[in-house]
């Protein structure tokens, strides 16, 4: 038995000016048995369908998988290159295989491309015909098209904001596929679209209303007949067709019983509308830093202030209001800014600093706030991930440094990443306990540590890239009665 493995990864944020190019792919491209070696201990759809796969004795045919993260709008030069690669690599095999996995986000644009997934599709049943098996592994923030169930065999999507299950995404359509070829089941398909965009914040499956949906999708999956359900929240930042929330079931021949399950999911999220797309406790960054300040110097544990409306990661709303109101143990790490940590590596570990930072990457980045303190750390830093989600994962932060700036600890990176664990704070030699507030630019992924470590998490609303309130975008592409869309 052989199986082909490939992928392409991308959350798209449309509204974001600069567009997306190849350094970005190019820099995570892994080829051929590298996949292997590379993601096999990794939690990730690809490290589940190799831990699957492998031991059920199948040979794996790994063509290549690049995840370019999360920004502007691709180009359509990295969908042709590799899009080009993975057919080309598909149809040389194409008599020799048995089934395709592959591996993509859901959410991925390019420029002349809205509903992308479906295009890979598309190309990929051109490579390798409509004899064989595809099966696809999606992130939960996918905006999908029902398109993608006509090429598509079954596809898969996390179940958790935090995307701690990524790797059992990867095993459950590996196990889909395995019982597929072994002809124990016939599956098909059905998705449901309520019309319905979730912002990101409230797409966390470990509180309510998140966590109802995915209660409801368990109690599905335990039915006869049942291969899989789904439910993807989508991405909100993107000014697509297919925009919004849907369900997803694949069963064992049972199509009217697919219908039921995503109509029934459908409902259950329309209903909960308005605390999908309006939470409670959202705070001014003003009154959000002050309510944390307060808090932290009586609880046990730090606050986290969650800055959850930054997407390149140097907002500078939070920062400036923490040395505004003259926070004391206070930590931002993670903040975006090479050239201030050019700055502080010139100025010298041990040596005073007055620089610039953050702030820079648009006009809706709040500007730089001025730092001046003493260079805690400066240097190159990579380490491998020990949290949840990035174990066994490499973490390559760039040219970094660590200024204590008053009573804030401020680290400065020059690879984009936001807060999710602790390895940012401990492999710089400090422990989260020894903060009061602590600041995470994580939409959900955070909770999977930080409901733990801190005390509370306090949220705030920045006026940036990606706030709760959709109203300040002029979405084009979005059809009307998307709630809470309103066209111009
Ligand atoms: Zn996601």
């Amino acid at each position: 038995m052989r199986i082909a493995i490939a992928g392409l990864s991308h959350e798209t944020h449309t509204f974001l000016p600069d567009k997306t190019g190849l350094p970005s792919f190019d820099e995570d491209a892994v080829r051929g048995q590298d996949i292997i070696s590379t993601y096999r201990p990794t939690n990730s759809s690809i490290g589940g369908f190799i831990q699957v796969c492998e031991p059920a004795g199948v040979e794996l045919v790994p063509i290549v998988y690049s995840a370019g993260g999360v920004a502007g709008t691709v180009k359509d030069e990295v969908y042709d290159k590799y899009v080009g690669e993975i057919c080309a690599g598909l149809a040389a095999v194409a008599d020799s295989i048995d089934a395709v996995l592959l591996s993509l986000h859901g959410a991925m644009v390019t420029e002349s491309r809205q509903d992308t997934e479906t295009h890979i599709l598309k190309d990929v049943r051109k490579a390798v015909g409509y004899d064989i098996p595809i099966m696809v592994a999606l992130d939960l923030h996918g905006n999908l098209d029902p398109a993608i169930l006509t090429k598509a065999t079954a596809i898969f999507g996390y179940q958790s904001s935090p995307h701690v299950d990524s790797g059992e995404t990867g095993r459950r359509a590996a196990r889909a596929m395995l019982d597929c070829l072994a002809g124990k089941t016939k599956p098909v398909t059905a998705m449901a679209k309520p019309g319905l965009v979730v912002p990101s914040l409230y797409s966390a499956t470990t509180v309510s209303p998140g966590k109802d949906i995915i209660d409801r999708l368990r109690q599905w999956e335990g039915k006869p007949r049942v291969i899989d359900v789904s439910f993807f929240f989508g991405f909100a930042w993107s000014d697509v067709h297919q925009l919004g929330v849907s369900a997803v079931a694949v069963t064992d021949n049972a199509p009217e019983l697919a219908r039921v399950i995503v109509d029934d999911l459908a409902a259950f999220a329309w209903e909960r509308r308005e605390r999908l797309t309006h939470g409670p406790d959202l705070y001014s960054v003003e009154d959000g830093v002050a309510l944390a300040i307060r808090k932290g110097r009586t609880a046990k544990k730090p606050i986290c202030v969650l800055d959850h409306s930054d997407r390149l990661n140097d907002t500078t709303f939070v920062l400036h209001e923490l040395l505004r109101q003259n926070a004391q143990d206070a930590a931002m790490p993670l903040l975006y800014d090479p050239e201030a940590a050019r700055a502080c590596l010139a100025a010298g570990q041990g040596n005073q600093v007055d620089v610039l930072a953050g702030g820079k990457s648009s006009p809706q980045a709040g500007g730089p706030v001025r730092l001046k303190g003493r260079v805690e750390w400066a240097g190159e830093k990579k380490y491998m991930g020990t949290g949840p989600m990035s174990y066994g994962k490499e973490q390559d932060l760039g040219l970094c440094a660590v200024v204590q700036a008053g009573g804030v600890w401020v680290q400065l990176v020059s690879h984009p990443t936001s807060l999710i664990d602790e390895d940012p704070i401990t492999q710089f030699g400090r422990k989260t306990g020894d903060f009061k507030v602590i600041v995470s630019k994580s939409k959900t992924h955070f909770r999977a540590v930080y409901e733990k470590v801190a005390e509370e998490i306090i949220t705030v609303d920045a006026p940036a890239y990606s706030p709760a309130d959709l109203s300040v975008f002029d979405y084009k592409n979005v059809p009307r009665g998307v709630y809470p869309i309103t066209r111009k």
